[in-house]
């Protein structure tokens, strides 16, 4: 099938090159978002692959449908970037990959919680200058501590079982429990409980409208003072700007986020040499307890690689019009 493939970046070219071998579909890629200004370039391709800061609402998506484009194959889990209910209207199906490496998105966000807390990045700076004093380094032990998971489905089980290696208490909140995770001893609690409960709140849940700022100004004033909060999964689960509030009034102790609500207009580039024009962004980069990576926690070998092959496989089931198992659906 001929694919526009949005967003390309050389990793993307590398592991999906690498499995087209098997699959021989036709793979044109751009390097530019897909978004109102681009759609053109879909022109002609029966499928579009896009990445998470790939803009398909409603307006692109009456682009694509009025250019013959019939498959979205979304090279991500997540799908809040779709507006699912124009595309179903439209006769588009979409098609993601809903796992590819929980263990990857889990181990990054436990490595950003002993980044911040026993301040790595801190001290990896002063040592390649000399300097090996402790002051301000003190951190805590992980064991004892009570951690609150909000969503506890492929990756927040993950993290569960890591943490549970530590001896840290687990404490979640989800619509649905998770059998595996009540096997693991995990108390399952209302979400204002585990505000109050956690020293470390993990945000795993997707992005839904009601989920959209699940960390604002109100459960924040919640939490223990010093909370950690962490967040691999989308950035507008986080008012950011009530982070910052959080901050400000020490409330919050540490924060760790690898997605950020704009991110779209700042992750994914090199952008060392341009003027950052987003003022919120900008202040979180200036706290001491802050971390932030840049949508980096599915990064590993083994999942871009498993997201090129569950792609190819689904835009295959397409072609040869089998059921599309990971399709996206509307409620
Ligand atoms: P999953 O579908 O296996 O689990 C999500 C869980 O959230 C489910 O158990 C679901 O019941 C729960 N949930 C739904 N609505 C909820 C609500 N209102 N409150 C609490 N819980 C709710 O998904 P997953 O594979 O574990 O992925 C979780 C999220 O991680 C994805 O939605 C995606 O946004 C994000 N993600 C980020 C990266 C990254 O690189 N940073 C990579 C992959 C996924």
């Amino acid at each position: 099938m001929k694919i526009a493939f949005f967003s390309t970046k050389p990793y993307d070219r590398k592991y999906f090159d690498l499995a087209n071998k098997d699959f021989g579909h036709e793979i044109t890629y751009f390097e530019t978002r897909l978004t109102r200004q681009t759609v053109k370039l879909a022109e002609g391709f029966e499928c579009a692959c896009a990445f998470v800061n790939d803009q398909l609402d409603a307006s692109v998506l009456i682009a694509l449908g009025a250019q013959d484009t019939r498959l979205i194959a979304l090279r991500c889990a997540g799908f809040n970037n779709v507006d699912i209910n124009s595309a179903k209207e439209l006769g588009i199906s979409v098609v993601r990959v809903p796992a590819y490496s929980p263990y990857a998105v889990a181990e990054h966000t436990v490595g950003l919680m002993l980044a911040l807390n026993r301040k790595v990045y801190w001290a990896h700076s002063r040592v390649r200058e000399g300097n090996f004093s402790l002051d301000g380094l003190l951190g805590f032990d992980m064991r004892g501590r009570t951690a609150g998971i909000i969503g506890t489905g492929k990756i927040g089980e993950c993290v569960i079982r890591i943490l549970k290696g530590f001896g840290c208490k687990v404490i979640a909140y989800d619509k649905f429990r998770n059998p595996a995770c009540e096997e693991l001893g995990v108390e399952y609690v209302e979400l204002n409980e585990l505000f109050e409960r956690s020293d470390i709140v993990s945000l795993h849940c997707p992005l839904f409208k009601e989920t959209y700022h699940l960390v604002n100004n109100d459960t924040i004033a919640r939490m223990k003072k010093g909370v950690m909060i962490i967040n691999t999964s989308r950035g507008a689960l986080i008012d950011s700007r009530a982070a910052i509030e959080g901050l400000k009034s020490e409330k919050i102790g540490y924060l760790g986020i690898d997605v950020y609500e704009e991110e779209g207009e700042i992750f994914f580039e090199d952008k060392t040499f341009e003027i950052l024009t987003d003022d919120v962004f900008a202040r979180l980069t200036t706290f001491p307890n802050v971390v932030i990576t840049g949508h980096q926690a599915y990064f590993t070998r083994e999942a871009v690689s498993a997201i090129a092959q569950t792609t190819l496989q689904n835009i295959t089931a397409y072609e040869n019009g089998d059921e599309l198992e990971n399709a996206v659906k509307t409620d």
